[in-house]
């Protein structure tokens, strides 16, 4: 008895401080378009939400992140790959209303009801928005069994038309070419982390080729964000925001 005690305040100090983390107030920021502003909450990790003329798009709920309970409703769910931390059932069926709508790569609709598949290169318009969904995959970061984190062809990183503004959501993804060919992006959200994704000379790579007006770092794990904004602070023409994405 003693020790089941003792162990379940163990638990709770382990535990505690990662729902304070995950439930605290979070960050917004606010970005003009031609219909109004959009709003997008930094929720963490790979995980967005955003707000525009009435609608709520969630980008890769992940339960770990926030309390969807107490989030709106979804209009349009959009799962990026099949990886835990970006395909979360728990979250997905949190944020569900009747109607609403979900975009997913081929791999993560195996697990999704109701999914709408995209493949790289599709563009869909889901719940009012035009989505394209684009290449995201490693070059070479790779398991030690050889296969990369993320196998070329499988996952999406997306793109959304929020009327004039173009919002490029990458996944998990290294500086891969076919950024170079995505063209009027405005905001991007970029990985950085390793092994999965970008390291900082990676990101500031693909920043080079994307050309965003604003670029956001995002699922940044134990990155030196420090490093990672000096390197960006070279690439012409981008404003580099900061905000928790751990
Ligand atoms: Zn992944
Ligand atoms: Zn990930």
């Amino acid at each position: 008895m003693r020790k089941t005690l003792w162990m379940s305040g163990l638990l709770l100090l382990l535990v505690l401080p990662g729902l304070a983390l995950a439930q605290g107030p979070k960050p917004v920021d606010s970005i003009p378009t031609d219909k109004g502003d959009l709003a997008v909450t930094f929720l963490g990790h790979g995980t967005l939400m955003f707000q525009w003329a009435g609608k709520v798009v969630h980008v890769d709920p992940w339960s770990s992140q926030a309390d969807y309970a107490a989030l709106p409703k979804a209009d349009l769910i959009l799962i990026t790959h099949e990886h835990t931390d970006h395909l979360d059932g728990g979250a997905i069926k949190a944020l569900r209303k009747d109607g609403t709508a979900i975009g997913s790569s081929l791999k993560a609709s195996a697990n999704l009801d109701g999914a709408v598949v995209l493949r790289n290169g599709e563009s869909k318009e889901l719940a009012g928005i035009l989505v394209d969904a684009v290449p995201a995959y490693n070059r070479q970061h790779k398991r030690g069994s050889g296969e990369p984190y993320h196998p070329q062809g499988q996952g999406n990183g997306y793109v959304l038309h929020f009327g004039s503004v173009r919002v490029y959501v990458a996944g998990d993804t290294e500086a891969v070419p076919e950024m170079a060919a995505l063209k009027g992006v405005d905001v991007a959200f970029l990985p950085v982390n390793l092994p999965y994704t970008m390291t900082t000379a990676m990101l500031a790579e693909a920043a080079r080729m994307i050309q965003p007006r604003i670029l956001y770092p995002y699922h940044t794990g134990d990155t030196d964000m420090a490093k990672a904004a000096a390197l960006l602070a070279d690439v012409p023409g981008v404003e580099t925001r900061l905000r928790p994405m751990k």
